[in-house]
């Protein structure tokens, strides 16, 4: 019989369970890829409980990326211009550690910057927070969640008292209005999609409400698609709230016993009659009423948003936002009902669990926080005020570190910022000013690679056997099905072994990844995220558990909707929240609109967004034959109307102008994109397009709580290139 390993997908959040197996004839020619490697077959897993055996293309068609362009020995330069050479890890530790002394040394450990990445497994996240923040004491670990979710993270943690998403998938089945804004579901996180669009086609009483400037495939399926003026979000949530509170929808119960600064709100929302939202927001009344009337007829409301809600510089007042309306209306801690972000990463969740952004500590732990600290340093057994005070260095900070030269040693692990980063132009500056720059990734070449002194290869997806946690806290063991390729390590081996040759050897005497799992969870005993009952060998035998999971010992459980066996689905089902007074609090907001709204010379709002087949910056998915040909080439989705206005027919080739810089797109002339609006996807590095690379285009203003930047809006100009 096959043997099959359970594992889980690496791609988004969603985070659903593979099995895999060995090719079933190895030697067969159609068991193997171009290069003659045999290629893995991979199914989904039919007892998982997020994904139930579904899985989409990306799941699907993952094995094939395994062994294309794997880096595979350490490689080092002495300068961006010459060659890489291949070194032993030895060597490659001895300069690492020899180079992470002197900067400390010259510069101070406020010098020393991690960029890490939501492709991490919990144990790799945890290693390198014990490795910077507690040994090196410095905070500067971020990683690509901050461009990613790290605006829902503040809107919770503002909101709720801690973060932490209260929903689960099975609310897709059990609602009667989900309210999605912001996301390209039916895309982006197409398994949460499949399970709530079949449960809505069958439901003929359930609402869909999609908001998105955009007329996407998860719009194709609403009930209701407000196709609102980008960065008008704010507008639109408090004018449904106008409505609601005008209606009588709200739960005046809800709002006595269980939050505090609702009269703050009231009166801002006072402000936000029906007429003034419509115009902003350039939708109809008429619409902007059905939008609040299914709300408010509905028992249970769901919300789901994702990176049209993040990515801006409002961000975290959009998040709290769209909670308000969920306190007013009392729809939150029930079936049904919440609201629920979904993250990008496939274990951004698990990041967060391990302080992995620039202002946390494990176990939800904040930095500026004096207690959390200490906890920490005791149970790490460190100095008092060992662990910086301070939030380290956000990714965009890095950056800009770079450019003053307050970085001295950059080390990127399993992400390609040459391509994600805001103001791409900028970025690559500043990244050939690095006086040390170490990249850590399973692929070579990417676009990042261009610019390291050190190559370390790293083991990726079923090579390593770790933990990671999707959207809906479900924690999965993701098991390794094969050796790593030649001199590959696993990230947090790497991190561990580094930490030892600088002296902390009883901090990194780890054997394996389930000894550092397991310290890790200790970590989280009476924290908001209690994992104290989970465990490598819990999940290999009981399959994947979501958190809350203490111990059956624990209380803590008792607040919310525990399963047998310690697992909790829902998050706040007692009405209490984790705030100083047990209330979820009221976030009263004005829309203040796009931080670099359309203007004269740069009249159209540019949208960045993603595509069903491919991944990130393509470092997989662009390997992969089936993906490539779903989606050949980037493109600038133009309306009609201004296509004409602007002498654009299809296929055309246009320049995309923005403050930073230019890139040449192919036209797809539509009309599923409002007027003003253009729309470029950003899976393309100058690996893969020259010139067409969304992020030339984007700035790098952020939300002032999440500091996530504004990517999903600038303003550019439009210049047909002419046809010969
Ligand atoms: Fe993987 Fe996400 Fe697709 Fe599931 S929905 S198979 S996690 S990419």
């Amino acid at each position: 019989m096959t043997e099959f390993t359970k594992t889980l997908c690496p791609y988004c959040g969603v985070g659903c369970g593979l099995e895999v197996s060995p090719p079933a004839q190895p030697n067969k020619a159609t068991n193997r890829d171009s290069k003659g490697n045999p290629i893995w077959r991979v199914r989904g897993n039919k007892a998982h409980p997020s994904s139930q055996g579904m899985v989409c293309v990306k799941g699907a068609t993952i094995a094939e990326s395994l062994d294309k362009n794997r880096l595979h020995y350490p490689m080092v330069r002495d300068s961006l211009d010459q060659e890489f050479r291949r070194v032993s890890w030895d060597e490659a530790f001895d300069l690492i550690t020899k180079q992470i002394q002197t900067v400390r040394c010259t510069q101070g450990a406020e010098a020393l910057c991690v960029y890490g990445s939501g492709q991490f497994q919990t144990e790799d996240y945890y290693i390198a927070q014990k490795l910077f923040k507690g040994c090196l004491g410095t905070n500067n670990f971020d990683a690509n969640s901050r461009l990613c979710m790290s605006s829902a993270v503040a809107g919770y943690i503002q909101s709720f008292g801690s973060d932490g998403p209260p929903c689960c998938y099975e609310d897709l089945e059990l609602t009667d209005c989900a309210f999605l804004i912001g996301t390209n579901t039916a895309e982006c996180h197409p398994i949460v999609f499949n399970r709530l669009e079949k449960y809505h086609r069958k439901n003929r009483k359930v609402k869909m409400i999609v908001v998105d400037p955009r007329r996407t495939p998860t719009a194709e399926a609403a009930d209701l698609h407000l196709a609102i003026r980008p960065g008008t979000d704010i507008d639109l949530l408090n004018g449904i709230a106008h409505l609601l509170m005008h209606w009588g929808y709200i739960d005046p119960l809800f709002i006595d016993d269980c939050t505090s600064n609702f009269p703050a709100y009231a009166e801002v929302i006072r402000h936000y009659s029906p007429e003034v939202v419509a115009r902003q927001c350039e939708i109809s009344i008429e619409d902007l009423e059905t939008a609040a009337r299914y709300w408010g007829e509905s028992q249970r409301v769901l919300s789901l948003w994702s990176m049209g809600v993040n990515q801006s510089s409002e961000g975290t007042a959009k998040v709290r936002t769209i909670i308000n309306l969920h306190l007013m209306t009392g729809q939150v801690g029930k079936p049904g009902a919440g609201p629920f972000s979904l993250t990008g990463q496939p274990n951004a969740m698990g990041g967060r669990e391990a302080g992995g952004l620039a202002h946390l500590l494990p176990g939800y732990r904040v930095v500026t926080n004096p207690q959390h600290r200490a906890e920490i340093e005791d149970f790490w057994g460190l100095e008092r005020g060992q662990i910086s005070p301070n939030p380290g260095l956000t990714a965009w900070d890095m950056i800009t570190g770079l450019e003053t030269g307050d970085v001295g040693l950059l080390w990127i692990a399993a992400t390609n910022p040459a391509v994600s980063m805001p103001d791409l132009e900028r970025t690559k500056k500043a990244l050939l000013r690095s006086p040390f720059t170490i990249y850590q990734d399973a692929y070579y070449p990417t676009e990042t690679s261009a610019y390291a002194h050190v190559l370390l290869p790293a083991a990726q997806w079923g090579e390593k056997t770790g933990v990671m946690t999707n959207s809906e806290r479900m924690v999965t063991l993701c098991q390794a099905f094969r050796q790593p390729p030649r001199e590959a390590k696993a990230d947090w081996e790497i991190f561990a072994e580094v930490g030892r040759r600088l002296g902390f050897t009883k901090e990194f005497a780890f054997a394996n990844s389930a000894e550092v799992y397991a310290e890790f969870v200790q970590l989280t005993s009476d924290r908001p995220c209690n994992m104290t009952g989970i465990s490598h060998e819990l999940l290999q035998s009981q399959g994947a558990t979501q958190w809350p999971c203490p111990e059956e010992s624990s209380t803590s459980a008792t607040l919310s909707d525990q399963k047998a066996g310690g697992e909790t689905k829902r998050l706040y089902t007692d009405l209490r929240f984790p705030t100083s007074d047990g209330r979820a609090r009221f976030g009263a907001y004005y829309s203040k609109g796009l931080a670099e709204p359309p203007d004269p010379n740069y009249p159209f709002v540019l949208t960045t967004g993603r595509l069903y087949g491919h991944w990130h910056t393509q470092t997989r998915t662009g390997r992969i034959e089936k993906i490539r040909s779903m989606h050949p080439e980037p493109f600038i989705e133009i309306h009609s109307r201004d296509a004409a206005n602007l002498g654009i027919i299809d296929n055309q080739l246009v320049q995309v102008r923005s403050r930073r810089g230019n890139a040449n797109f192919p036209a797809k002339v539509t009309k599923a994109i409002a007027p003003g609006t253009v729309f470029v996807p950003m899976h393309w590095g100058a690996l893969w397009a020259k010139d067409a690379e969304a992020n030339t285009l984007t700035h790098p203003e952020s939300c002032p709580d999440s500091l996530q930047p504004e990517l999903k809006a600038c303003a550019v100009q439009l210049i047909p290139v002419s046809v010969e």
